[in-house]
């Protein structure tokens, strides 16, 4: 587990991701920077330390999680869109990043 600085549009959240998550958090493989909105929906255990730019602070632990919609919907061949929302400030509630889970069809 490596611990990473992942930025969001309001913020940013560290997170301990195993070496998958890391290579896939980048959006640019060759430049040092972590997505939010490149994982899928990160456990909150795994979410050490969150910003807000709203609140201008950083905070300990992982920040509230609001789900936006869960539509189930098919968005490419073979790939549905399970569910999508937002990492929000436990203290502001301002969205930090946005989340995507997807499922693949065998
Ligand atoms: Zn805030």
């Amino acid at each position: 587990m490596t611990e990473v600085q992942l930025a969001g549009s309001g913020g940013w959240v560290n997170a301990e991701l195993d070496d998958e998550q890391v290579i896939k958090s980048k959006l640019v493989p060759n430049i040092d920077k972590h997505f939010l909105s490149s994982l899928e929906k990160l456990e909150t255990k795994k979410m050490l330390r969150h910003f807000c730019k709203q609140c201008d602070s950083e905070f300990e632990g992982p920040t509230k999680i609001q789900i936006e919609e869960q539509p189930n919907e098919e968005v490419a061949d073979g790939l549905t869109l399970i569910e999508r929302g937002q990492y929000t400030c436990h203290k502001c509630d301002s969205v930090i990043g946005e989340y995507r889970v997807f499922q693949k069809k065998d």
